[in-house]
């Protein structure tokens, strides 16, 4: 039904019915008298309030805003590295179809992470990706000035619209240095995600929280109440809300203000993963803005760490699944640290064929996922068949890519995943004969790998070519493939196309993990280590299958990989593959409640809808 709404008291009314009033050339239409009489006192008021709805793409009454170094919006956009760059991405698309009045923060990375090149031993290549930002974002008008070693760096902000399935638009906005009036070194700085050196790290992270703040600021974000930090890396807004908030000498510092205003979400329980700077570097980068005193109360004596910094000044901090949230909480001890578990966008990540599928049995999927459990009576038939042809495009995509022999009909087993030591790609091979034994007697199998290694992770490399010659050692018994540039497009086909999603992280250094949900939103169970969301998503035969022991026990060490790869030698060969095999019926019934009640639950839908009655109430 076309409605129109009441400006005085916002209700809607059917079109063509009210009380009608013309002012400056456009209609208003009333409820009652009272509301006609309201108006007409001050028609100025409400003609500012309707312009206000109809800037949409610009609205700026936005009460919260999400800060993060990288985001994975769009395949053409290489502004992220890995897991949490798409964390980012599927919740502003979560936001966007919840209607979250949020705006996000970021950078804007003009040379974007590396496009990964493997020569035939497997050394990794990085090349700089080109791209055209403004083919994607619009450059806005306003620039504000940051200090860098006592410079004045200029940036400026591009705005990349997130619409969601509602129409509702999240404004992206991106921060940029490459502006004619800074140095040459300075335009370079918002050019490499997670390139260059501390000094380098530490600018970037200078010009999205204080670049950041005062960009808001001048494009009229006047309503925001709540500055969401995804990781330690926009720590630094902390100290800008500080500064906004001394006014004068003598004022005294407002931390309480401050802090009632600052969420803080941590990531990893790897050490590598929480920025930690000197204080000289500090002070040369910083001037005396915030002086030592104040930096060496919230972040640390010695050294500025972002992690302290960011927990000493919010007042709602989350892990990114209950286990990473005890770990976290072990980690700091004397900050109250809650669990928001993960997710990842339905809409995003499920393949066509499910999606066709989810249409003709649960219409409304999309913008409700947690109706994905009516999953569990769609017909199993109907759910192999979707499968089958997610499993079609994945092998047409890889026949593309490699001679390597994949067989439409062997059991495939993915793995995709920043190559990094504690992910331990290569478990799965700690004894290749038990797998040639069980493609000899149970059935044939057949792995594809994916991920990049960070440029300066040399043992990440290292993963890397070892796993290519494997594959080479075991090519005429197992078919095994390396991808090369793990990206958006390719993590869709590989979690909806293969059979298996195979997780071997050393526990508990897994925070969260996503991957395995995409896969579950197109039905492909995890066979994983007890960590991270799996300790929360598995089932044992429902939704999958576990490694080794529970959250409860002692984290596993360097050494424990020969119990962790006996336990999946163990599972693979005497329940996985036989029944892949041998009763096709029951394997689809998996895959259907690994749907039903891992789809339904890990997505971001339910995460945001967390975040906002634990957080951004
Ligand atoms: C989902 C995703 C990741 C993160 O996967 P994890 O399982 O959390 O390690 C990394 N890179 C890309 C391209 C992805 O799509």
């Amino acid at each position: 039904m076309n409605t129109v709404k009441d400006p005085v008291c916002g209700m809607m009314l059917p079109i063509g019915e009210g009380l009608s009033v013309v002012s400056q050339g456009q209609e208003f239409r009333f409820c009652s008298e009272l509301c006609q009489r309201t108006f007409l006192a001050r028609p100025e008021r409400y003609a500012v309030a309707s312009a206000g709805v109809a800037l949409g793409a610009t609205d700026v009454s936005r009460r919260i805003v999400y800060f993060s170094m990288e985001v994975a919006t769009d395949e053409g956009m290489p502004t992220y590295s890995g897991g949490l760059g798409v964390l980012a991405g599927d919740t502003l698309r979560s936001c966007a179809d919840l209607k979250i009045p949020i705006v996000a923060v970021s950078l804007l990375y003009r040379r974007g992470y590396f496009e990964q090149h493997l020569d035939e031993w497997g050394n990794q290549h990085e090349q700089p990706v080109q791209w055209d930002p403004s083919k994607l974002a619009r450059l806005l008008p306003a620039t504000v000035r940051v200090s860098i070693e006592g410079r004045p760096v200029v940036v400026q902000a591009w705005q990349y619209d997130i619409t969601g399935l509602t129409g509702y638009v999240i404004p992206l906005l991106l921060l940029d240095t490459n502006v004619e009036e800074n140095a040459a070194g300075d335009r370079d700085l918002t050019s490499d995600l997670y390139g260059g050196d501390e000094r380098y790290r530490l600018a970037q992270e200078v010009v999205l929280g204080i670049g950041g703040v005062r960009m808001l600021r001048a494009l009229g974000y006047t309503h925001i109440e709540r500055f969401h930090m995804n990781e330690g890396h926009a720590a630094v807004l902390a100290l800008e809300l500080l500064g906004e908030r001394k006014q004068g000498e003598q004022a005294a510092w407002d931390f309480d203000g401050v802090r009632r205003a600052c969420i803080f979400t941590t990531h990893t329980p790897v050490p590598a993963g929480h920025d930690q700077f000197s204080y000289e570097l500090v002070k040369q980068m910083l001037g005396d803005t915030t002086p030592l005193e104040v930096l060496q109360m919230l972040g640390g004596r010695d050294r500025l760490n972002m992690t302290l910094l960011a927990l000493n000044m919010s007042t709602y901090v989350n892990g990114v699944a209950k286990r990473h949230g005890e770990v976290s909480q072990d980690m700091f001890p004397g900050y109250a640290i809650d669990s928001i578990t993960n997710g990842v966008h339905s809409a995003t990540w499920t393949a066509p064929s499910f999606q066709q599928l989810y249409d003709r049995h649960i219409p409304g999927w999309r913008t409700d996922p947690f109706a994905l459990r009516h999953a569990i009576s769609i017909p199993t038939q109907e759910i192999w068949a979707a499968h089958v042809d997610a499993k079609r495009r994945l092998l047409g995509e890889v026949r593309k890519r490699t001679p390597v022999p994949f067989r439409d009909d062997a059991l495939t087993i993915g793995f995709a995943r920043r190559a990094t030591q504690y992910k331990r790609a290569e478990l799965v091979f700690s004894e290749p004969s038990q797998l040639i034994d069980m493609a000899r007697t149970v059935g044939p199998i057949q792995f594809m790998f994916a991920g990049k290694a960070h440029p300066k992770d040399e043992s990440g490399k290292e993963i890397i070519r070892r796993i290519i010659r494997i594959a080479e050692q075991l090519k005429l018994e197992i078919p095994i493939v390396y991808l090369v540039d793990y990206d958006l497009d390719l993590a869709k086909l590989l979690t909806s196309g293969v059979d298996l999603w195979l997780n071997t992280p050393l526990r508990p250094l897994e925070a969260s993990g996503t991957s395995g949900m995409k896969a579950a939103h197109n039905g492909v169970p995890s066979l994983s280590v007890l960590d991270g969301w799996w300790v929360e998503g598995y089932v044992e035969g429902v939704t999958g299958w576990s490694i080794g022991r529970g959250a409860s026990d002692a984290p596993s060490r360097e050494g424990s990989g020969a119990q962790d790869a006996r336990e999946l030698y163990d599972k693979l060969r005497g329940v996985i593959a036989p029944l892949f095999y041998q009763d096709r019926a029951r394997w689809s019934e998996i895959m259907r409640s690994t749907i039903a009640f891992n789809a339904s639950f890990f997505n971001t839908h339910r995460m945001v809808q967390q975040y906002t009655a634990n957080a951004y109430v």
